[in-house]
């Protein structure tokens, strides 16, 4: 039999359906594949057990003709989504024993329409980072080769200290990791200021974060509540736009998700975009913004232009403050969301003499520093005398960014197109060092999106001249994801996949 760890979701779902394998052969194949790939880190803790029960449940439900959506497929849940009896962490220690007793709704949807889960994935502590290694549980390689690196050196790395090697991005990390190396067929994922479509654009794989909104935020641990969004990471737009229709919809449990009806995702792939308006915004071709960043740029607007698409310029001019603003809203809401972990109701307890003291030695011993380093600015900048000078200011240039977008959709836009990071994926141990900053870099072109709540689509566009993936990405109008399936399935028919092969 063929190797069915290679297959996308849509092809797995056509064999499940057309009875050339099983459920249970297709978990098996993950989970044998996942143990050859230890190495990469990607899965924080593996379900085998859940999963082949849950594919032999699906085996009987598919005899019997009663398959939902996902009968049968076997995804990743990034170890952000709480699972009822399944350890969740967040890749934090302050979580390091924590058993939910609840499932979250988008993974119980997921289970819902017959998905199999295979483990918990990966990320940055507390969705905080943008390269997977401020892990609790250490960083995950990404399983693209850089150029020039054969097999034999990068498993001598990989054994050794992984210098070299590259970040698959962040936060969800493990998720993108984990679909490029063929570990799952797709996986949960988070973005909150690009975690779903950096790690998508370092790994040569296809993320959206949907609309604010659209997925409940119900059980995934919160990280910045405003911004948050639940998406899917997977191998093709097709795919994601499957995961997408069972993990959107209305949930009482969040008062931010919408009573909105669920279109079926997957009908948008392939759809025609002749007529559709696309906006270029100037303020994206940032200073310093590598050439061969500006020609995938260029080929991806040529690209929807073949297909019918008319290409604008369009002005968001409130763009560069996007990233110092959202570097204070973020962590603001992060040291309220995390004033919660005090050792006293979940998770790790540090005894101290008093309670004051096990609250400290708690968080002092449970939080990693990036975490730390969010607190204290998110506390700094809420504090009364600083409040209007930082937050204040930040929430107001979140109102003028969305009115940009908003301006720019009432000009008759109907999508725009920009680069998903402003670079390929780096070495580990390259950033993670070095001054914080550096690193927030890489969200530039990406937390715009959530500031303004709308969706984004990030998939490859083509590889730079070291042969390694660089991401396009597509903004949408509020709940029109649709039209971002539509262009990114033109953008994908022309730019093709990027694979990696099994080296590890
Ligand atoms: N890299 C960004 C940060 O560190 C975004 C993270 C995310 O989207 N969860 O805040």
């Amino acid at each position: 039999m063929t190797d069915l760890t290679q297959l996308t979701l849509t092809e797995a779902r056509e064999g499940l359906a057309g009875k050339q394998f099983t459920a249970v052969e297709l978990a098996e194949a993950h989970l044998a594949a996942i143990e050859a790939a230890r190495a990469l880190n990607a899965y924080v803790l593996e379900t085998p057990e859940q999963a082949l029960a849950m594919a032999k449940a699906a085996d009987s439900r598919l005899q019997r003709g009663e398959g939902g959506r996902l009968e049968g497929i076997p995804i990743g849940v990034k170890d952000l989504f709480a699972t009822e009896g399944v350890r969740t962490t967040a890749s934090s220690r302050i979580l390091g024993n924590f058993v939910p007793t609840y499932e979250s709704t988008v993974t119980s949807q997921l289970w819902r329409d017959g998905a199999v889960m295979l483990g918990k994935l990966n990320n940055d502590e507390f969705a905080m980072g943008s390269s997977n290694e401020t892990s609790a549980f250490g960083p995950v390689v990404n399983p693209i080769l850089p150029a020039n690196w054969n097999a034999e050196k990068a498993r001598a790395a990989l054994a050794g200290d992984k210098k070299g090697l590259l970040v698959p991005g962040g936060s969800s990390g493990g998720s993108s990791a984990a679909v490029a190396a063929h570990l799952c067929l797709g996986a949960t994922a988070t973005d909150t200021g690009g975690s779903i479509r950096q790690p998508a654009a370092f790994t040569g794989t296809v993320g959206i974060k949907p609309t604010y909104g659209r997925c409940s935020r119900w059980g995934i641990v919160a990280f910045a509540s405003s911004l948050d969004q639940a998406g899917p990471i997977a191998k093709t737009v097709r795919d994601c736009a499957a995961l997408m229709t069972s993990m959107a919809g209305h949930d009482p449990k969040d008062s931010t998700s919408v009573d909105l009806p669920v279109p079926d995702f997957e009908a948008a792939v392939g759809r025609s975009v002749a007529g559709k308006t696309i906006g270029i915004p100037r303020e994206y071709r940032v200073e310093g913004m590598p050439a061969e960043i500006e020609a995938l740029w260029k080929k991806g607007a040529d690209m929807l232009r073949a297909a019918g698409a008319r290409i604008v310029d369009v002005s968001l001019p409130h763009t560069k403050y996007a990233l110092p603003a959202y570097y204070i809203v973020a962590p603001a809401e992060a040291s309220s969301n995390l004033a919660r972990y005090d050792g006293v109701r979940y998770g790790l307890r540090v005894p101290g003499k008093d309670i004051t003291d096990l609250y400290e030695q708690t968080r002092a011993q449970g939080f990693g520093r990036e975490v730390k380093r969010r607190i204290m600015i998110g506390t700094y900048v809420l504090s009364a005398g600083y409040y209007d000078a930082y937050y204040l200011r930040a929430q107001k240039i979140r109102t003028l960014i969305k009115k940009d977008f908003e301006d720019v959709y009432a000009s008759g836009v109907d999508a725009i197109l920009t680069p998903a990071t402003p670079s390929a994926a780096f070495g580990i141990a390259e950033m993670a060092d070095a001054d914080p900053v550096q690193m927030y870099l890489n969200d530039i072109f990406t937390v715009t999106v959530n500031m303004a709540g709308l969706p984004g689509l990030a998939l490859p566009g083509g590889t730079d001249a070291a042969g390694l993936p660089l991401g396009l990405q597509l903004i949408g109008r509020p709940f029109d994801e649709e039209t971002l399936f539509s262009l990114g399935s033109v953008i994908e028919e022309q730019a093709g996949r990027i694979t990696a092969p099994r080296w590890w």
